[in-house]
């Protein structure tokens, strides 16, 4: 296969993801079953055939409405499909096969928190804690495959400064300026960047929640008390630490040493 069909495959298993991942949250949304029940309109309650669950195209064929009761579709559905697809082409063109692989896979639950915690000011357990499972895992087999003990240091020291820093502000503000599922998703972060990547995400995370936060204050859309997410702007920070945190920090090595 040349990389073009390639990535047109990688775009297209992006696109299914995507929709499942709409159909993940709107099961932990109602609290039903992952694995029972049929797709249906939320209206309606009517049944949908597969022609009524292609991602983006059905949407298109449909106008955006239900095909049983015109109930309109939201536009947040084909948004994150295609969220989803240009994400995995542009981590699939990043790094090598098997690292992409596992990569995919964190993005998918990335991408739940970014969504769920934006709409719900929530991060859920199950999501969170599954991401932590998943990187542990990883950085065990790490450990062992490379025969690394330095691996099982690193991402202890990330784990710990990552949950320190934030259990400290959850600790001071008694949760107001942070939930303790952001002290949670600190322990993922920790676990799946290591050291420094933490300190990267953690410091991009609140550069952008803090321009944004100023950006939505300045402009009235938030009072100042009110509840800003900070899930999405963690996810954003962990994703630029993925991509760009060895640049950065060559970048600010060299700063340093000059
Ligand atoms: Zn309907």
């Amino acid at each position: 296969m040349t990389s073009i069909f390639l990535d047109i495959f990688i775009f297209l298993l992006g696109l299914i993801m995507g929709s499942f991942l709409t159909c993940v949250i709107y099961r932990l949304e109602q609290k039903m079953d992952f694995v029972r029940g049929s797709s249906m309109c939320p209206k309606c309650k009517h049944p949908l055939a597969w022609y009524d669950l292609l991602p983006v195209l059905s949407f298109l064929f449909l106008k955006g409405r239900c095909r049983y009761c015109k109930e309109k579709i939201s536009w947040q559905y084909p948004s994150i499909e295609i969220l989803t697809a240009v994400v995995f082409v542009w981590i699939f063109n990043y790094f090598s096969i098997p690292a992409s692989i596992y990569y995919l896979i964190i993005t998918c639950f990335l991408l739940l928190i970014f969504i769920y915690d934006l709409k719900h000011f929530i991060i859920p357990d199950s999501i969170v804690f599954s991401a932590i499972g998943l990187s542990l895992a990883f950085r065990i087999a790490e450990a062992i495959w490379y025969r690394d003990i330095y691996v099982v240091y690193n991402s202890f020291l990330a784990v710990l400064v990552g949950f320190a820093f934030f259990f400290l502000i959850f600790a001071v503000s008694r949760g107001k300026w942070m939930g303790f599922g952001d002290v949670k998703f600190s322990v993922f972060m920790g676990l799946f960047l290591g050291f420094p990547g933490v300190a990267i995400a953690i410091f991009f995370s609140f550069l952008i929640g803090g321009i944004i936060g100023t950006g939505l204050i300045i402009s009235k859309k938030k009072g100042l008390k009110s509840e800003v997410p900070f899930g999405p702007f963690l996810v954003i920070g962990t994703f630029i630490a993925l991509f760009w945190g060895q640049s950065i920090l060559n970048w600010y090595l060299n700063l340093l040493a000059f």
